[in-house]
């Protein structure tokens, strides 16, 4: 029988090369940990075989093995993927990825002392909020802007600040679940404004707005419906409408946007997202949207409007609670910086993505096909991130047929990167418009892996 007593102690395997090496990186006391327990697992392994006896594995498969444990060790569990799947914003894969000059941005920000809260000019104390504000109003036409954390802080703060134990006027129809534990009713609730619920689920009238005004009202609110559609005997009351209703009445009238477009997705064939810039022009005080849906930003909350409003919300306690930090200021900065110089289609990821031309598309999934020994099949991709409900822009997928695809799924999904894809009538379907440059090779090459392994 493999003698337990054969194998080496666990100071002899931390004398071999690779783990002394080891031990300069990862240090003495995660890889004596990682070795022990690779030792333990091993006589655990032998004893069970007692009557079977196994060898004992020599030196260089143990370290062998106490290296694939300590990359697992080492492994972040925030890792980049391959978004194959076609769908643009992607939420649980992080929304939108940033353009180059936004990731360097990071870097050069990140990594160095800025100008975060500094005044070159007096060398005094600065405000952050400085950073992206000029842009955002040259950009959406309004006075003033603030950056929270996301659109959901910022709806908190709007509320907080400016409706605090008065009432807020709100569609029944916009009486919705954004996502998550996200819906609107419960953030006003936290907030400690009180919903006043007008109108039915499809159809408000402004007339049903000012017939509900009271001394305690403070807000007409009007929520995007952007994850949803309602569709046949449907009305909602025009937002200029609302917005000169609200002003009429001394009161504000306050948008939640949610994606946040700065460009026309209609010239792309899809229906058009409002933008930002529509809302300011009707008459909206405070505009609230994503900086990681549409605008193709990092994380964030945008607040766009009058500026006596955004100065009332600068100075609340909260803001100091749900402000930015100096990362998502680069990268928003820079990424605004695209559409301040109208590069935004050829630079930012998210409109690259929506952009892309059929051609280039047909191409990219017929070179996966041939390297697959798969198919072509035309496709929809999606916009997602609660943007263009049921809107799809037409693809062409790269499809393959395997015999158990979900488990082909989870073994592109163990890939170093992790290769996400989808199924759709028993087929593996790789949509080219969401991956993106550079990361071909990798899913070409781990895709064929995967079909070797299912051969074998
Ligand atoms: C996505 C969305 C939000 C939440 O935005 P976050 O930035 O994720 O907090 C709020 N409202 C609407 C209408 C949305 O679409």
């Amino acid at each position: 029988m493999a003698s337990l007593r054969d194998l080496p102690s666990v100071d002899k395997l931390l004398q071999a090369a690779p783990l002394q090496a080891w031990q300069a990186a990862y240090g003495r006391a995660g890889v004596l940990e990682t070795a022990r327990a690779v030792l333990d697992a091993l006589r655990a392994e032998l004893r069970h075989n007692g009557t079977h006896p196994l060898p004992v594995p020599a030196l260089d498969e143990l370290v062998a093995r106490v290296g694939a444990a300590l990359e697992a060790r080492f492994r972040p569990s925030l890792r980049p993927v391959i978004n194959a799947t076609g769908v643009i914003i992607h939420t649980n894969l992080g929304r939108a990825p940033l353009s180059l000059a936004a990731q360097q941005a990071i870097v050069a920000i990140g990594g160095q002392y800025s100008t975060l809260e500094f005044d070159l000019e007096d060398g005094k104390r600065g405000s952050r909020y400085a950073h992206a504000e000029a842009a955002l109003c040259e950009l959406t036409g309004a006075e003033a802007a603030l950056v929270v954390n996301n659109a959901a802080a910022a709806l908190v703060l709007v509320l907080s600040a400016l409706a605090q134990g008065r009432q807020v006027i709100l569609s029944r129809g916009h009486l919705v679940e954004i996502g998550g534990a996200f819906r609107v009713p419960e953030i006003m609730a936290q907030s400690g404004a009180l919903l006043v619920e007008v109108g039915t689920t499809n159809r408000t009238r402004i007339g049903d707005y000012a017939a509900a005004i009271s001394p305690q009202t403070a807000m007409l609110m009007h929520v995007h419906s952007s994850n949803f559609r309602m569709i046949g005997f449907t009305e909602e009351a025009p937002l200029g409408e609302m917005a000169a209703l609200a002003h009429e009445r001394g009161l504000i009238c306050v948008q939640d946007l949610g994606s946040g477009a700065l460009l026309d997705t209609a010239q792309f064939g899809l229906s058009h997202e409002p933008t930002v810039q529509e809302s300011v022009q009707a008459g909206v005080d405070l505009v609230v949207f994503s900086g990681d849906k549409l605008l193709g930003g990092p994380q964030g909350g945008i607040i766009v409007g009058r500026r006596e409003l955004v100065a009332q919300l600068k100075k609340h306690p909260l803001a100091r609670a749900l402000r930015v930090d100096k990362l998502g200021y680069a990268a928003l900065a820079a990424t605004l910086d695209h559409y301040r110089c109208g590069q935004a289609l050829a630079q930012v990821p998210v409109w690259r993505m929506l952009s892309r031309s059929l051609d280039e598309l047909l191409q990219a999934a017929r070179r996966w096909a041939d390297a697959w020994g798969g198919i072509i099949l035309p496709g929809q991709s999606t916009i997602g991130g609660g943007s263009l409900p049921g809107e799809t822009l037409p693809t062409t997928l790269a499809a393959l047929h395997v015999p158990k695809p979900d488990a082909f799924l989870a073994r592109l999904r163990q890939h170093e990167p992790p290769i996400i894809a989808r199924i759709q009538d028993e087929r593996v379907l790789f949509d080219p418009r969401t991956v993106l440059d550079g990361q071909e090779d990798g899913l070409i090459e781990g895709v064929k892996l995967a079909l070797e392994r299912e051969r074998a």
